[in-house]
């Protein structure tokens, strides 16, 4: 059997050597020069970023953080989670329920008053359940917390409106502490939320692209990079793929590359499957990076809600994820900025990018511009799956369509679902083990 994965991610890289584990052949078609997707890092001048936006490793899922963790054995640095919200001038503590004795304290009555009222007026049935991502972030946390915290975060990541947003999702994706913790954050006893994720890992020397190389190794030698998809056709038994030049052929194909890219590549797509696809929502990420002299705040990564602050909506620091991320002496600064694709923001140049980045860097005190000796940045077309009212019923249509003529979608942009680095391992896994199934 001799199997053809498109796109050499994460997801296409597991899965290529989980087959190849298993005496399978396997083909990896990349179309980048380099393979990897979102999970590629750059080293230049001793600065090392994530280009797809910072990393780490974690999961609450024990047999792939086991898998994770023992691919990049020997290379891991594990790091305590230190993660602010940068909120009216000040640094308060993630998740924002848990960092309320931070706020100022009109802002901290305010949150704690209304989740308190809101908690009864639930309880008391007297709020219906909720229809949309906004009314949830409401029924959930009330008005305080969602107006100082969620509905402005959430919007600005998203880039898109929350009550256009559907809730399927959020369980398990947002964080949402036991009650009492909110209580005792609101009066300053120290509470920890999103435990799963309070200690993570990261390579020590190469990025989160350590991860991938190091999942790669086995089956290197079947990666065709440099060879972008353009047609796939199935005649008799046989796969043929092609990238316009040469074809490769195959006894069946598994797709790992966005769902978008592949509906092209295929013949007398029904017009349905085509506008389901069209409707589906993503964002595009660039990432601004930036390297200084001396060191930055003890943060591990700082969410900035606040538009006035500009567009970015994060910023990590991976210099304290790995101590080898920048030279002695140096920090590593990644700020990332969400957009949808071909708006204004895709329109602006690196050095309009940076500037905007290092200003806001400047009037938070992180930086001075003479610090400054390395910037870069960093464009990727899908980042994030945006969950619209319509997805479910527009996923259905090209998951069933793709199933009838056989073609498994396994990965984040591919399933076109919210996975992170842990999803996509176990939806290989799974796959994997659904197979061997009788
Ligand atoms: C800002 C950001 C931060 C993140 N942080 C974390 C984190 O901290 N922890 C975590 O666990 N996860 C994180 N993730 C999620 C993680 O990046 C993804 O889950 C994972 O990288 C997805 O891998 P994939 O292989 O499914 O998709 P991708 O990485 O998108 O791979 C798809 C591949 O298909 C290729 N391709 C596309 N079109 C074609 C074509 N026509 N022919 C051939 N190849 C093609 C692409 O070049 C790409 O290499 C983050 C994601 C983002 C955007």
């Amino acid at each position: 059997m001799k199997t053809a994965i498109l796109g050499g991610g994460l997801s296409g890289l597991t899965l290529a050597r989980l087959l190849q584990e298993q005496g399978e052949e396997v083909v990896v078609l990349e179309a980048e020069q380099e393979y990897g997707g979102l999970c590629r890092s750059k080293t230049d001048q001793g600065f090392t970023f994530d280009i797809g936006g910072s990393h780490i490793i974690f999961s609450r899922d024990a047999e792939v953080l086991a898998f994770m963790r023992r691919m990049i054995e020997g290379n891991e640095e594990r790091n305590n989670r230190t993660t602010k919200i940068f909120y009216k001038e000040r640094f308060v503590k993630y998740p924002f329920e848990n960092g309320l004795s931070d706020l100022p304290q009109e802002d901290r009555f305010f949150c704690i008053n209304e989740f308190i009222k809101t908690l009864i007026a639930v309880e008391k049935g007297e709020i219906s359940a909720p229809a949309n991502f906004r009314e949830w972030i409401y029924h959930t946390f009330g008005k305080g917390i969602a107006e100082c915290y969620m509905i402005p975060y959430n919007e600005k990541i998203w880039k898109y409106p929350t009550e256009k947003m559907s809730l399927h999702w959020v369980d398990g994706r947002i964080p949402r502490p036991p009650v009492e913790d909110i209580i005792r954050s609101a009066i300053g006893i120290d509470t920890e939320g999103y435990t799963h994720q309070a200690v993570f890992s990261y390579p020590l020397d190469g990025g989160i692209m350590a991860l991938v190389c190091a999942i790669a190794r086995p089956v290197e030698r079947y990666i065709n990079t440099g060879f972008r998809v353009t047609s796939v056709t199935k005649s008799g038994e046989t796969w043929q793929i092609s990238n316009g030049d040469t074809c490769v052929q195959a006894d069946r194909c598994i797709c790992t590359m966005p769902v978008q890219h592949l509906l092209p590549c295929l013949a007398d797509v029904p017009d349905k499957v085509k506008k389901a696809a069209d409707a589906l929502k993503f964002n595009s990420l660039i990432c601004v990076n930036i390297g200084i002299n001396g060191s930055v705040p003890g943060i591990s990564w700082l969410y900035v809600p606040d538009p006035a602050m500009g567009r970015t909506n994060r910023i990590s620091f991976p210099s304290g994820y790995s101590r080898h991320a920048a030279p002695e002496g140096c920090s590593a600064i990644l700020a990332e900025i969400t957009h949808q694709p071909g708006d204004d923001v895709a329109g602006l140049t690196d050095d309009e990018l940076k500037n905007e980045v290092v200003d806001m860097l400047r009037s938070m005190q992180i930086l001075h511009k003479d610090q400054i000796v390395f910037t870069s940045v960093e464009r990727q077309p899908f980042a994030y799956v945006v969950y619209d009212l319509d997805y479910q019923t527009n996923i259905a249509i090209i998951k069933e369509y793709c199933m009838k003529i056989d073609i498994p979608l396994v990965g984040r942009f591919a399933q076109f679902e919210y996975l992170n680095m842990d999803g996509c391992i176990r939806s290989v896994m799974d796959f994997i083990a659904a197979e061997k199934l009788p």
